[in-house]
């Protein structure tokens, strides 16, 4: 985790929030989930850097 991921959590956070305002509007609800897999997708490229399993070990390489 880093500060790019807090900010994409925070808007993921954001956004499901959205959704559970629009009172369960289906349309609303599905581009939200959309939207939320983007920016997970985000937050695994920013770590996909190196090997996949063991990316803990370089903590400091990137960010
Ligand atoms: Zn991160």
């Amino acid at each position: 985790m880093c500060e790019k991921c807090v900010e994409i959590d925070e808007r993921i956070a954001h956004y499901r929030e959205m959704a559970e305002l629009s009172g369960g509007d289906a349309l609303t609800i599905l581009s939200i989930e959309e939207l939320v897999k983007d920016f997970e997708d985000q937050k695994r490229v920013l770590h996909a850097g190196v090997g996949g399993s063991a990316a803990n070990s370089t903590k400091q390489s990137s960010h």
